[in-house]
């Protein structure tokens, strides 16, 4: 494994920013928590402490509902017209633009991977779904009604639905994609009219914190945006539990999800959605361009180093070309270039944390233990910062731990099939259901297997294609609910049947 030489440094713009003191976002004020108490947090490359940020907590969590609250009912945000709603979100997105470079560093530096990623991939995704919501600001529409009202004989109706926004939104972020996670949640949330209490996943909190910056800047009024950073059993948990939050919407863990259905069924009944985890199948068929489903399926696990809940962790190669995919995948692992984020030529980086890198070797050595064989990879790298090998297991079976959990890694695990019949089956064989793909020349073949594959996002011939136009949720325990497109709007407001009698 190609290991990158010591990093450079970030540049002094962004170094201002890191090491300011970090402070909670309330009401359109920067406060420190209400127990005065802070957290570090680390660089994953090296391990070392690269700012302390506020550790907010349930009276916290308390200060930012009430100012939410506030925002959703009186005050400039709930007169704006839609209009101007949706100018502020173009605004913010201007912004983010303009401090593109920044935040790919900052982005780099908390969660560990290639900055050259962030400023291709993560910036640019959060600044175009920012302008995709502002586009949905001003379309969002009722339904007039011809209603019928048989025991009313004679009686004449005018009929219509109003679509309002949920109110008070709480929204849970995981460490993964810490801007664009952000984005996905707050852009439909502010289209709709929405307030926001973001609560931002501990191990990176500097991006949302940095964009925080930018609500002002963009015209936002005090109260919309709150950002509180803090823990998931205690600021999390206060926010999934608070009885005066409208929804609450979750990304991170299946775990975690059933904890926030059981704090909002157990307090108010928020509405809730979820975005969890999977363990998508990636299906090579014989006639698939053999090449091109190489690479994709050493992007499918390697990109973001296999911390996607995306991730195409599953590997199905027909028997007659098994060895050849599989080879070719690893060879693709072993060429990464393993390193700091912010070296140029840094193709992956380190795992988020050290609980995260404990965590894919504990799978590692499941596997092992299990009788599968690693082709490339198989271990961390010693040493400063959370490195794991990009790794590609063969000699898998279905009960295999590596073969049934999310490992949130890069490792793959690769399975022969014989039979189209066998493999629908084998693929579908998860509790999971987030993603799928297929690689094939036959498109008929295709469409039809894409129908039968229980996944809420179906790629052909691709992987890991996101658009903000383009809903992304899951079946099964992947999930309730969609992210982005039309349905995040939907998912942001409620209907309301007017009956006006003539
Ligand atoms: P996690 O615990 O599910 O964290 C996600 C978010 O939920 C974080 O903001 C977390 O806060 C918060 N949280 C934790 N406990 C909570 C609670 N009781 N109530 C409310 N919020 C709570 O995920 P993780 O521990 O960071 O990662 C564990 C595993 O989850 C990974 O290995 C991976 O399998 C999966 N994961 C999936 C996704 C995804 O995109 N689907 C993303 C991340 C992780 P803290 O950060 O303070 O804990
Ligand atoms: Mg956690």
């Amino acid at each position: 494994m190609p290991i990158t030489a010591e990093a450079p440094s970030a540049s002094r713009n962004t170094m201002s920013f890191v090491d300011r003191e970090h402070k909670l976002l309330i009401d359109g004020q920067w406060v420190a928590a209400a127990s005065g108490k802070t957290f570090e947090v680390k660089d994953p490359a090296t391990g070392r402490t690269i700012a302390r940020v506020a550790e907010g907590d349930k009276a916290d969590v308390d200060r930012a509902v009430k100012a939410a609250r506030r925002a959703f009912e009186s005050g400039p945000w709930p007169a704006l017209t839609a209009s101007q709603r949706g100018r502020m979100i173009w605004k913010l997105a201007d912004l983010l633009e303009q401090h593109l470079d920044e935040f790919a560093e900052i982005e780099s530096l908390d969660n560990g991977k290639p900055r050259t990623i962030a400023a291709a991939a993560d910036v640019p995704l959060a600044i175009d779904l920012f302008r995709y919501m502002a586009g949905w600001a001003t379309k969002i529409e009722g339904n007039t009604i011809p209603i019928s009202v048989g025991y009313m004989p004679g009686a004449e109706f005018h009929a219509y639905t109003l679509r309002e926004p949920v109110g008070v939104v709480a929204q849970i972020i995981p460490w993964n994609f810490p801007l664009l996670m952000a984005a996905w949640k707050l852009g439909p949330a502010l289209a709709t009219g929405c307030t926001i209490v973001l609560k931002v996943a501990e191990e990176t909190p500097l991006s949302a914190i940095r964009l925080g910056h930018l609500f002002k800047e963009a015209g936002f009024p005090d109260g919309v945006v709150n950002i509180i950073t803090g823990f998931g059993e205690t600021a999390g948990a206060a926010l999934s539990g608070h009885p005066d939050v409208d929804k609450v919407a979750f990304t991170g863990s299946t775990e975690v999800g059933r904890l926030i259905v059981k704090a909002a069924g157990s307090s108010n009944l928020k509405k809730v959605t979820l975005e969890l985890g999977g363990k998508s199948p990636n299906i090579i068929l014989p006639d698939a361009d053999i090449p091109a489903a190489i690479g994709g399926a050493a992007n499918a696990i390697f990109f973001n180093h296999g911390q996607c809940c995306c991730a195409g962790s599953r590997l199905f190669v027909h028997r007659s070309q098994f060895d050849q995919v599989v080879n070719g995948v690893a060879e693709h692992a072993r060429k990464i270039k393993v390193g700091h984020g912010l070296h140029p030529e840094t193709g992956m980086g380190p795992l988020v944390s050290q609980i995260q890198q404990d965590r894919v070797c504990r799978f590692l050595d499941s596997g092992k233990r299990e009788g599968a064989k690693a082709l490339a990879g198989g271990q961390r790298r010693e040493g400063d910062g959370y490195f794991v090998e990009p790794t590609v297991l063969i000699d898998t079976r279905p009960d295999m731990e590596v073969i049934r959990e999310e490992i949130f890694g890069p490792v793959v695990a690769a399975v022969r099939y014989d039979e189209p019949e066998e493999l629908i089956a084998a693929a579908n064989d998860s509790v999971y259901g987030l993603a799928a793909a297929i690689w094939t020349r036959d498109l008929s073949k295709a469409h039809k297997l894409a129908r039968r594959l229980r996944a809420g996002s179906v790629w052909v011939n691709c992987y890991n294609i996101f658009d903000a136009a383009l809903p992304f949720g899951g079946y099964k325990q992947s999930g309730w609910g969609r992210e982005m497109g039309h349905e995040a709007i939907n998912l942001y407001t409620q209907t309301k049947a007017v009956t006006v009698q003539l």
